[in-house]
C-alpha cells in the first residue's frame, strides 16, 4: 500500500491517499446525499444536501485517520518507526515497521485506534445530545458520525488477527504464555472464523435481498480471511528459516566475470551455457557489482557487441549486500523490503555467493515437504 499520493506529514507521518480511496469517499457521500440526509430531513435543498454530506464524508475519513494516528504514535513513543499512513477502499492502515517485542507494547498499540474511534464517537454523541434544536445541519452530521466511529471501533475489536481486535487478543494470549508463535497461530485461526463468518453474513443477506450489504460484508469477510491467512503464513515461513544463516542456502557455485567483457560475450559464454541469471563482477578477486539477466535486458541485442559488463552492472556501492553469517529472516526481510531477487553474499570484500528469492523459496518447501521446522 506504499503507491498512494502523498498528501502531507503529521508528527513525521507521511499521509497517503490510495486512488481506491476515491471510490470509497464517492459511495459514502453518496449514500449520504441520497439516502441518509433526504430520508431524515426532506426539506433541506439539494445543495445543501450535497454540501453536507461532502462535509460529513470527509470528517468521517478525518476519523478513519485519527484512528491510524493513534496507533502510529503510541507504536513511536516504544520506539517502533512508522514510515506512512495510507487511506484506501478498506479504511486506513499505517506501516508500521516492526511487529512489537513485547505483548504489553502490541496491546497499547493495537487498542489505540478502536479506543480513539470511540472517543472520537462519544464527542459527537454528546454533541447531538446537547445542541439546540435550531442547529439541525450539525446535529444531522454528529449523530451519523457518532454513529459510524462507535461502529467503527468495535468493529475494529472483532477478534480478527491481524485486524486491531485480533492484535490484542494476540497480546494477552502472548502475555499469558509467553509464546509468540502460538499466540499467532490461535489468533490467525480465529480471524479466519470471523472472516468466515462474515462471508456467510453477506451470502444470507444477498439471499434476503440486501444485495449492496450483501456484497460488501462478503467482501469485508474476504479481506479478513486471507489477511489472517498470509499472516499465519508469514510465520510459518519465518519459523522455517529461524535459526539458519544465509550460508547454508545461498548458492557457491557463483560465476565471476570480468568488468570490461562485452555483454555479447556475458550472453554467449556465461548465461547461455550456465542458464544461470547471475554473475558477481570481479576484478583481481575483488567484488566490484553484479550483472543479472534483468540488466541485460534492459539493452537492445544491437548493443550488446559495443557496450561492457560495467556499464549495466550494478556497482557495489549501490548493492544490498549480506553476509554469510547472517540470519536467513533477515536476509529474507531485505530481499522482499526492496522486491529484489538475488543477494551477494560478501565477506572482505570477496563475493563468496548469491541468495537468490528461489534458493530460499527451495529451501522453504523443501523443509517444509520433509515436514521439518
Ligand atoms: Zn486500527
Amino acid at each position: 500500500m506504499e503507491n498512494g499520493i502523498p498528501v502531507g506529514r503529521i508528527f513525521g507521518i507521511s499521509i497517503r491517499i490510495h486512488l481506491s480511496w476515491f471510490i470509497i469517499f464517492g459511495l459514502v457521500t453518496w449514500a449520504l446525499a441520497y439516502n441518509y440526509f433526504p430520508l431524515t430531513y426532506p426539506g433541506w435543498s439539494t445543495g445543501l444536501t450535497i454540501g453536507i454530506s461532502l462535509v460529513t464524508s470527509l470528517l468521517f475519513f478525518l476519523s478513519v485517520l485519527i484512528h491510524e494516528i493513534s496507533h502510529s504514535l503510541v507504536a513511536k513513543k516504544y520506539g517502533i518507526p512508522v514510515s506512512s499512513i495510507t487511506l484506501f477502499i478498506l479504511g486506513g492502515i499505517a506501516e508500521i515497521a516492526e511487529e512489537p517485542k513485547e505483548p504489553k507494547v502490541e496491546f497499547l498499540v493495537a487498542i489505540a485506534g478502536p479506543l480513539s474511534s470511540i472517543i472520537i464517537g462519544i464527542i459527537f454523541g454528546a454533541l447531538w445530545l446537547t445542541l439546540p434544536i435550531g442547529a439541525e445541519a450539525v446535529i444531522a452530521v454528529s449523530f451519523w458520525l457518532a454513529w459510524i466511529n462507535l461502529m467503527l471501533g468495535v468493529f475494529n475489536l472483532l477478534p480478527g488477527f491481524p485486524m486491531d481486535g485480533g492484535r490484542v487478543l494476540r497480546s494477552l494470549i502472548w502475555w499469558k504464555t509467553d509464546d509468540l508463535d502460538r499466540s499467532t497461530r490461535i489468533a490467525s485461526n480465529i480471524g479466519q472464523g470471523v472472516g468466515m463468518l462474515f462471508i456467510l453474513g453477506g451470502i444470507f443477506l444477498i439471499f434476503y435481498g440486501l444485495l449492496l450489504n450483501g456484497v460488501w460484508i462478503s467482501i469485508i469477510g474476504w479481506f479478513i480471511r486471507s489477511a489472517a491467512a498470509s499472516s499465519y503464513r508469514q510465520l510459518t515461513v519465518r519459523q522455517l528459516m529461524k535459526g539458519h544463516t544465509v550460508k547454508e542456502v545461498m548458492s557457491l557455485d557463483c560465476s565471476m566475470v570480468e568488468p570490461d567483457m562485452s555483454v555479447k560475450k556475458l550472453v554467449n559464454d556465461h548465461i547461455l551455457p550456465s542458464g544461470k541469471r547471475c554473475f558477481g563482477v570481479t576484478l583481481e578477486g575483488q567484488i566490484k557489482g553484479l550483472v543479472v539477466l534483468a540488466d541485460v535486458k534492459k539493452l537492445e541485442r544491437s548493443e550488446w557487441e559495443g557496450t561492457r559488463v560495467e556499464q549495466i552492472m550494478t556497482p557495489l556501492d549501490q548493492l544490498k549486500a549480506v553476509g554469510p553469517e547472517e540470519e536467513l529472516g533477515e536476509a529474507f526481510k531485505l530481499l522482499t523490503k526492496n522486491n529484489i531477487n538475488q543477494l551477494p553474499v560478501i565477506m572482505d570484500g570477496r563475493l563468496e555467493g548469491i541468495l537468490a528469492r528461489d534458493n530460499l523459496l527451495n529451501f522453504i518447501s523443501l523443509k517444509e515437504g520433509l515436514g521439518l521446522n
